[in-house]
C-alpha cells in the first residue's frame, strides 16, 4: 500500500524483535530451547512475518492458541515445530498429523481420543501434556492432594498407542506478582516430574516459563522458555527493566487528517462531552475504536505529534478522534502522529483504562495495515 493511502498503520520493527529474541535467549542456558509464542496474530504484530523471523533467528519452537492459527503458519510455509496451546477437537487429529502440528493434551479422555485417531491414521501424533499446578485453566490437576493421582493418570496416558509425548508443561498464574505462589506451582511441577521419573516416564521437553518467569525466575527455565509479550518488547509488569533491555516492536501511527480552528464554547464529538474552554486548534486523527483504539481513551489519553503531545478531545469515534494541538503550532494535515510507541507507551493507555498492554496490542484491528521494517526487508 502506498504511503499516503495508509490512514493508520502499525510499524513492526523486525530488528527490534531480533534484539529482544537475543536478549531473552541470553537469560537462559545455551542448551535451553526457545518457543516463540505467536498466538493471537503474534499479539497483533502479524503471525506469519513474526513466525518467519523467529524461525530464521533459530527459535526451536512456535506456539499458537488454536488449529486455525497453526494452519495459517503452515500454509505460509513456516516449517518450525508448532504447539497448539489450546484444545483441538479430536476429530481434527487428521489436520494435526497432516501438517505436523503438536497438540496440548490436558486430560485422559482427550489423550484416548487422539490416540485412537492417530492409531487409525497409522501415524504418531506429537503431544505435550499440560498439568494444572495452580492456574485452574487447562491440564491435569496437580496440587498436593492430587499429585499421586496425576502421576497415575499420566502413566495411563503415556501407555496409549499412537502418541509421541514430546513435552510436559504448566503455566504460572502470578509470576509477575507472587513469588511464593509461583514457587509453590513450580515445586508441584518438579514433584510430579520426580514421581513420573520413578515410574520410568521422562518427557524430553519440560517447560513452564512465560515472559514473567523468563525474566524473574531463571530456575524455572528447564528445557524450554516460552515468552510472548517480552518478545514484543513489553514487560509483563513494571520493575523488570533491569533484568533485560527490551524494545517495543510495534509503533502504531496515524496521520493528521485535518486541522480546524474552533472558538471557545464549541462542543467536540459525540455526546458533546467536551466543550472547548479556549479558542482551540483541533486536529482530526483518522483512527478510532474500529482500529482497536479504545473508546475508553476518550478525553483522557495523549498522542505524540512531532516532539509534542496532544490530548484527546471528547469521545473517540469508530473511525476518527480529535486532539488538542493549540499548543503545538505548525501541526498540519499529513503530519504523522504516534499512538503507541517509544514516546507514547502502550502501557500508559492500558493503565488509563485499567487493563494490560497485551489487550491493547491484540486489539489493533485487521483494518490497520502492518508495515514491516528491518529484518532485511522494507515492507
Ligand atoms: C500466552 C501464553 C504464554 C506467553 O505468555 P507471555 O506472558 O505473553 O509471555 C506462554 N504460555 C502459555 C501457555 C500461554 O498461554
Amino acid at each position: 500500500m502506498d504511503d499516503m493511502r495508509k490512514r493508520t498503520w502499525a510499524e513492526i520493527d523486525l530488528d527490534r524483535l531480533a534484539r529482544n529474541y537475543r536478549a531473552l535467549r541470553a537469560l537462559a542456558d545455551p542448551s535451553c530451547k526457545f518457543m516463540g509464542v505467536v498466538k493471537a496474530n503474534a499479539y497483533g504484530h502479524g503471525a506469519v512475518p513474526v513466525a518467519r523471523a523467529l524461525e530464521s533467528l533459530g527459535a526451536e519452537y512456535l506456539s499458537v492458541a488454536c488449529l486455525d492459527e497453526a494452519l495459517e503458519l503452515r500454509e505460509a510455509g513456516v516449517q518450525a515445530p508448532i504447539l497448539i496451546l489450546g484444545l483441538t477437537p479430536p476429530e481434527y487429529a487428521g489436520a494435526l498429523l497432516e501438517h505436523g502440528i503438536a497438540q496440548t493434551v490436558g486430560d485422559l479422555e482427550t489423550a484416548a481420543a487422539l490416540s485412537a485417531a492417530a492409531t487409525a491414521a497409522g501415524k504418531p501424533l506429537t503431544v505435550h501434556l499440560k498439568v494444572d499446578t495452580g492456574m485452574s485453566r487447562l491440564g491435569i490437576l496437580c496440587d498436593e492432594a492430587h499429585l499421586e493421582g496425576a502421576a497415575e493418570i499420566i502413566r495411563r496416558a503415556c501407555a496409549l498407542p499412537g502418541l509421541r509425548w514430546e513435552g510436559i508443561f504448566t503455566h504460572f498464574a502470578n509470576a509477575d506478582g507472587d513469588e511464593a505462589y509461583t514457587m509453590r506451582q513450580f515445586t508441584r511441577f518438579l514433584d510430579l516430574l520426580d514421581r513420573l521419573a520413578a515410574r520410568g516416564i521422562v518427557f524430553p521437553i519440560r517447560h513452564c516459563a512465560a515472559s514473567a518467569a523468563v525474566l524473574n525466575y531463571p530456575c524455572t527455565h528447564l528445557d524450554m522458555i516460552r515468552p510472548g509479550i517480552a518478545l514484543y518488547g513489553h514487560y509483563p509488569a513494571p520493575g523488570m527493566e533491569l533484568t533485560c533491555a527490551l524494545e517495543p516492536v510495534m509503533t502504531l501511527k496515524t496521520r493528521v487528517a485535518a486541522v480546524r480552528d474552533l472558538p471557545a464554547g464549541t462542543a467536540v464529538s459525540y455526546g458533546c462531552t467536551r466543550v472547548l474552554e479556549r479558542d482551540s486548534r483541533v486536529a482530526v486523527l483518522p483512527v478510532g475504536y474500529a482500529d482497536g483504539y479504545f473508546r475508553l481513551f476518550s478525553d483522557a489519553l495523549e498522542v505524540q505529534i512531532g516532539p509534542g503531545r496532544a490530548h484527546l478531545l471528547g469521545r473517540v469515534c469508530m473511525d476518527m478522534c480529535m486532539v488538542d494541538v493549540t499548543d503545538l503550532p505548525g501541526v498540519s494535515p499529513g503530519d504523522e502522529s504516534v499512538l503507541y510507541g517509544d514516546q507514547a507507551p502502550v502501557e500508559a493507555g492500558a493503565d488509563l483504562v485499567g487493563t494490560i498492554q497485551y489487550e491493547l496490542l491484540c486489539d489493533v484491528s485487521p483494518r490497520v495495515p502492518r508495515v514491516y521494517l528491518g529484518g532485511g526487508r522494507e515492507d
